[in-house]
């Protein structure tokens, strides 16, 4: 019986990119790594969008960058200067052929295309059942999320981002390449939170996002429509779609970390790696990915990987807020963009910022729902 060190559970954005740091580190290329997934990625099935710093890890894959972006509402627009900051998207496939390309040049990690039903820890370590037999390891990295944990329970309350995208190419040039639209409020809001995203790639193809932070999905015709309003509006007659995509991110301060056991780490989406405020994962997986490599060096124990930090409170308050008054979203979002620097709200975003950088965001929100929603979790 052939028996791994780490065994991934999935290979998507966080296994590849956390197998990805073990690789870059030089440390793990005497024990053997399994990763399993049900899909080959080998197709397109998303494209990944995030601020960083000019001069990023994986700067060879990006498709476009933005250095400046709109916010718009019913009672302002604004064009946003992201310095120091650079939006970028990368496509999801790029980041697969390049990190499955790496993979390959490795002898001891393996690539298995296969369903997993179950896995189970044992005395002796992981068993994980798949359909093509069951696979075992030390360590298991489980990036499968589960839906019945969150919802099973009312403390944590779950907003969802969700949206679906059409990536289209007009006839006539409509888009300007290096601005995105970051969140356009101006839409019929009909009582929840909901804006579109625009991403252009050139003056005539964007990807275009109708997209909602609220509770409960929509039928797929309400997202359809309000992208062809939205296109009509731009003033679009003739266009295709090239591309279509869509998307459901758990936004939720619900603590997965307590899922995680000595030998089990959760991961990505199912480890709590979405931050719950805004659903951005890409840029969170990047850090969290470098933080497994430098707890494996010291560590074995994965219930000792989750640390608490303030962030995880404001993110809190605010899902509370998205949760139970969901129709005021568009407001709080609004003045939080309205004056702050873009700059700053992207560190505050990257829970990066000091006590006094986080009042100053936190300054600009309306006050009384936050207020309320502590008050609410305190008593
Ligand atoms: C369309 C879309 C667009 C997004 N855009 C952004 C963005 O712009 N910026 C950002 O930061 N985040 C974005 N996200 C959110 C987040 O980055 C992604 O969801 C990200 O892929 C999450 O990483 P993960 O490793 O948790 O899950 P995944 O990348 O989804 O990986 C999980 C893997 O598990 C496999 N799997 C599932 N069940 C099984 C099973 N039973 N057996 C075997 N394999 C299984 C899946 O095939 C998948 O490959 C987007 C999400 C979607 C869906």
């Amino acid at each position: 019986m052939e028996k791994y060190t780490f065994i991934f559970a999935g290979a998507g954005l966080s296994s590849l990119m956390t197998v990805y740091e073990m690789i870059q580190s030089g440390l793990f290329s005497e024990q053997k790594i399994l990763l399993i997934d049900a899909n080959s990625k080998k197709t397109n099935d998303r494209t990944w969008s995030f601020w960083e710093k000019e001069g990023g890890e994986f700067d060879s894959i990006v498709i476009q960058k933005y250095q400046t972006a709109f916010f718009k509402s019913n009672r302002f627009s604004r064009k946003l200067d992201l310095q120091p900051y650079v939006y970028k998207s990368i496509r999801g496939v790029d980041f697969y052929n390049k990190i499955f390309e790496l993979l390959s040049q490795q002898p001891n990690v393996a690539f298995i295309e296969a369903r997993i039903s179950n896995y189970s820890e044992t005395n002796e370590g992981i068993a994980v059942e798949t359909n093509l037999g069951t696979y075992y390891g030390e360590k298991l990295f489980n990036s499968l999320y589960n839906p019945n944990p969150v919802a099973s329970q009312t403390k944590y309350p779950l907003v969802q981002q969700h949206f679906i995208g059409w990536f289209i190419k007009t006839k006539n040039p409509i888009f300007t390449p290096e601005t995105a639209t970051f969140m356009d409020f101006s839409i019929n809001q009909k009582d929840t939170t909901r804006f579109m995203y625009v991403l252009p790639t050139s003056k005539t193809e964007a990807l275009l996002e109708y997209t909602l932070f609220s509770p409960d999905l929509l039928k797929k015709e309400e997202y359809e429509t309000g992208i062809v309003d939205y296109i009509k509006n731009l003033g679009i007659t003739e266009y295709e779609i090239i591309e279509e995509e869509h998307g459901n991110i758990p936004m939720t301060c619900y603590p997965f970390w307590k899922h995680n056991t000595q030998n089990v780490l959760n991961i990505g989406s199912a480890g709590g790696w979405t931050k719950a405020s805004t659903g951005y994962t890409f840029k969170n997986t990047t850090k969290k990915s470098k933080e497994v490599v430098r707890f494996l060096q010291n560590h074995s124990d994965f219930r000792k990987f989750h640390k608490d930090n303030k962030f995880w409170f404001y993110d809190l308050l605010l899902i509370d807020i998205l949760f139970r008054r969901n129709e005021i979203g568009s407001t709080i979002f609004s003045s939080m963009f309205r004056k702050a620097k873009a700059s700053l709200i992207f560190k505050f975003l990257d829970e990066e910022t000091s006590l006094w950088e986080d009042l100053k965001v936190i300054w600009q929100c309306p006050k009384m729902p936050f207020l309320k929603a502590v008050w609410q979790r305190i008593f």
